[in-house]
C-alpha cells in the first residue's frame, strides 16, 4: 500500500485532542500522551516499531489497569506472541491508526455529500451484536447515527476494523437490494 502523509491536526480534532481521547479511551492518566506531544508528533506517521516503544515510555514500561483490554483478551482467548505492555501499547498505536484514518476519510467524504449521499458502515461497529466483523449498515450522511454512534473516528472497540466509505444515491439502491 502506498504511504499516505496523513495530516496530524483536523479541524475540530487536533493531534492533541486525539491523544487526550486516546488517554481516556486507554484508561491513562490525564497527560500521560499528552505531555509527550511534541515527541509523539514526530513519529505520529511512521510505523508502529517507532511510536510503540514511545508509548511504552510514556507509561515508564509499567503496566496499567485497563479494564476494556482485559475484557478484550479474555473473550479473544488472546495467545501472547508479544509482552503484555507491547502489546497494550500496540493497541494504542493501532487505535491512533485507525481513528486518525478514518477522521482523514470523514474529512473528504463531507464536502462531496451532494454527490455521495449515503454513508455506508462496514465491520462490526455496524452490527447490532457488536460482533459482526461483516455486517453492513446505509444511513444519509446528515443522519443523526454518524452524531452519536460507535463509528470509525470515535470508534471505542480494541481491534476493530470498522470502516465508512459515501456512496452515490445509484449504489445505494443497488446495495439496498442485497442486503
Ligand atoms: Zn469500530
Amino acid at each position: 500500500m502506498m504511504r499516505l502523509n496523513i495530516p496530524l491536526d483536523f479541524p475540530n480534532f487536533t493531534f492533541t485532542d486525539q491523544l487526550k481521547w486516546l488517554e481516556t479511551w486507554a484508561c491513562l492518566p490525564s497527560g500521560t500522551l499528552f505531555n509527550a506531544a511534541a515527541k509523539l508528533a514526530g513519529v505520529a506517521n511512521e510505523d508502529s516499531e517507532k511510536m510503540v516503544p514511545m508509548i511504552k515510555g510514556c507509561v515508564n514500561e509499567q503496566l496499567w489497569p485497563w479494564p476494556a483490554y482485559d475484557a478484550y483478551i479474555q473473550d479473544d482467548g488472546f495467545q501472547y506472541s508479544r509482552d503484555r505492555l507491547t502489546d497494550m501499547a500496540e493497541q494504542i498505536y493501532q487505535k491512533y491508526r485507525t481513528n486518525k484514518m478514518a477522521h482523514y476519510r470523514k474529512s473528504q467524504m463531507e464536502p462531496i455529500k451532494h454527490l455521495n449521499p449515503y454513508w455506508e458502515l462496514s465491520g462490526r461497529c455496524a452490527s447490532k451484536s457488536g460482533d459482526d466483523q461483516t455486517a453492513s449498515l446505509i444511513l444519509n450522511a446528515n443522519d443523526a447515527f454518524w452524531d452519536d454512534h460507535c463509528i470509525p473516528w470515535r470508534c471505542e472497540n480494541l481491534d476493530c476494523k470498522c470502516s465508512v466509505f459515501a456512496i452515490t444515491e445509484y449504489t445505494m439502491r443497488k446495495e439496498a437490494n442485497h442486503l
